[in-house]
């Protein structure tokens, strides 16, 4: 009978391997033999393993059943193989834990593999390292950092006493401010230090001299460009020398843009321009243009309440795009454009609009030098007349918003959201306003919210003067003003020196006196034939129907003791005599608090009003 040779070696997942921790080791065999079966025994110190599990991976095998596979209290097992072949390669594997007290060293697993019921057994083993699993202590400090040198520090294993040292970095200096040693001149330069407050170790800088410095009488004698600095004269105003300076380098001298590469729809183009004196080119990429959608069709258009559907191709590159308007409405008549959000008006609201008022100052003919003296003189006369007589002729007349007392140009409308019975609804959002800018208004145009109260609400605005738009957001649709707030309300802006006022004043006053007293004198013979005829009773009661001016006049002159008119008498007068103080001018004349309790009725206008600015 001739034997065949075989040989077995044996490997392991890892070789070193910590307390607690696994560890398979397997076995390879490589043989001439035809066997039907294989026997293998393990053997390994149980101070540092214990056992886990095992297989055979030889292939074909037929097992014998548990406990005769691999015995782990014996360290054998055996396999069968079927049918009968030469098992080269891996044949068994074992798997060992490491036990939690096993000593920090090496120890090996080996193995004897029986090939064949009568062949040889053939030996191999691995050896295995225990390793710690550390348990660190804390660092101590063997030797502490500096400013600039570094220290170190250790830390012990409590299991295996193994020792670890590290560094521990150098601190730097902790220096104090720089504090000037020698300070710069124009020409000199100057010297800073500055010390470690820890180990007293010192910095030093220089500092550049500060150069001279011109005054305003300095020449430029030699204009700087790009490429070269330029030089001017003068007295230094900080050390007094005569000196000449070097100017730094100008900016480029840049021609036009030239296109290099022209921007598309989707693709940035470039653009460049060049110093006319050194040269020097300046690129710049811009934007690509975005397609135009401007041309399409409108397959849904938008409402208030839902959105709309615009089909376009670019006008450019064709491309075929699809946009989805926003909820909005657009005023045909006013040109006025509503945009919101979806869900802010409810489903079937209807926009409208209507213009309430479109007011703009009264154009007027533009009068020079004495003219418009004349004009001023004239306009104020008819004003002072109309006051002293009450007439409230001429006065501008209130609307109901009071949108006049803000700018004397505006258009007033009325932008309501109505459902189908035309009642307004509930606005759950801001809507978006924008209104065409009237012909004249510019950046100074406001836009005023007014609500059912007539209260004004300036809202915050955007206005466009490319296109001629102002645009503001608003919580409520009711009434809007759009005013021209350079367009400011009418005061009698008078102009002309106070002392002519004051002459123009006393003449009308002389010319009201006269007036009365004629109109009295008249009045008086009139009367004394009357009382011819009638009873004194009878006079007074048609005397108190006689007009305010009149009456007063006659009660100074006839000091008629009539006591049934006194009272009204007295207020006339009193009122008469506000009047004319108010009219003189005068500081300490009271004021009519009547007018300060009927706020509907204009002010008429002070002295102080009309004449405030030319009097200081
Ligand atoms: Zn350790
Ligand atoms: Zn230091
Ligand atoms: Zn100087
Ligand atoms: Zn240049
Ligand atoms: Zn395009």
């Amino acid at each position: 009978m001739v034997f065949g040779s075989s040989g077995a070696s044996a490997w392991a997942t890892q070789t070193t391997v910590k307390r607690g921790e696994s560890v398979s080791v397997y076995v390879n065999l490589s043989t001439t033999e035809t066997v039907s079966g294989l026997g293998v025994s393990v053997g390994y110190d149980r101070a540092y393993f214990e056992y886990e599990s095992s297989a055979w991976t030889v292939a074909n095998k037929v097992s014998l059943g548990e406990g005769k596979d691999f015995d782990p209290v014996l360290g054998n097992g055996a396999v069968l193989i079927s049918p009968s072949s030469k098992p080269n390669g891996e044949i068994f594997c074992i798997t060992l834990r490491v036990k939690g007290d096993a000593p920090l060293n090496s120890s090996a697993v080996s193995f004897g593999v029986k090939v064949g019921s009568e062949g040889e057994t053939v030996y191999t083993s691995v050896d295995i390292t225990v390793s710690c699993n550390h348990s660190w202590g804390g660092w101590t400090t063997i030797s502490e950092p500096t400013c600039t040198e570094i220290g170190q520090q250790e830390r012990v294993c409590s299991i295996c006493g193994t020792r670890q040292q590290s560094y521990i970095d150098a601190k730097g200096h902790d220096y104090s401010d720089w504090e000037t040693t020698k300070e710069a001149s124009c020409t000199e330069s100057g010297e800073q230090v500055r010390t470690c407050s820890v180990c007293g170790g010192t910095q030093a800088r220089t500092v550049a001299p500060l150069g001279h410095t011109l005054g305003d009488d300095a020449n430029v004698t030699k204009e700087a460009t790009c490429v070269e600095h330029g030089e001017a004269t003068g007295t230094c105003t900080v050390c007094g020398q005569s000196v000449t300076i070097s100017t730094p380098l100008a900016a480029h001298k840049y021609g036009d843009w030239y296109t290099i590469i022209q921007a598309t729809c989707t693709e940035k183009g470039e653009r460049e321009h060049e110093c006319s004196v050194c040269g020097h080119v300046e690129r710049q990429k811009s934007l690509p243009l975005g397609h135009d959608f401007s041309q399409g069709t409108v397959v849904t258009p938008a409402t208030i309440y839902s959105t709309g559907l615009f089909e376009a191709k670019c006008t450019r590159c064709g491309v075929e795009g699809s946009i989805i308007s926003p909820c909005s409405y657009n005023d045909e008549e006013t040109g006025i454009y509503l945009e919101t959000e979806e869900d802010v008006f409810p489903v079937g609201s209807v926009v409208k609009v209507k213009t309430l008022e479109s007011v703009r100052p009264e154009e007027k003919e533009v009068k020079t030098g004495i003219q418009k003296y004349v004009a001023q003189i004239t306009d104020y006369f008819k004003n002072l007349i109309s006051r002293f007589s009450g007439n409230k002729q001429g006065q501008a007349e209130v609307n109901d918003y009071g949108i006049d007392k803000i700018s004397s140009s505006y258009d007033l409308y009325e932008i309501k959201a109505v459902n189908n019975d035309g009642d307004m609804v509930q606005q759950n959002g801001k809507t978006v306003l924008t209104f065409k800018l009237p012909e004249g208004f510019g950046r100074n145009t406001a836009v005023y919210s007014i609500d059912e109260k007539g209260i004004k609400t300036e809202l915050p605005v955007k206005v466009d003067m490319e296109k001629r738009t102002v645009t503001a957001s608003s919580d409520l649709l009711y009434v809007f003003a759009v005013a021209n707030m350079d367009s400011l309300p009418e005061k009698n802006d008078l102009s002309m020196p106070a002392i002519l006022h004051y002459i123009i004043e006393g003449l009308l006053l002389l010319f009201l006196i006269i007036a009365c007293c004629v109109s009295a004198g008249r009045r008086k013979k009139l009367k004394a034939v009357k009382r011819a005829e009638k009873t004194e009773k009878d006079a007074e009661s048609r005397v108190g129907v006689e007009s305010g001016i009149e009456d007063t006049h006659q009660q100074t002159e006839e000091a008629k003791p009539a006591i049934p008119d006194r009272n009204s008498d007295a207020s006339v007068n009193s009122s008469l005599r506000d009047e004319i103080n108010e009219a003189l001018g005068d500081q300490n004349a009271v004021s009519k608090p009547q007018e300060e309790q009927v706020p509907e009725k204009p002010k008429k206008p002070t002295l102080d009003d009309i004449f405030g600015e030319s009097k200081k």
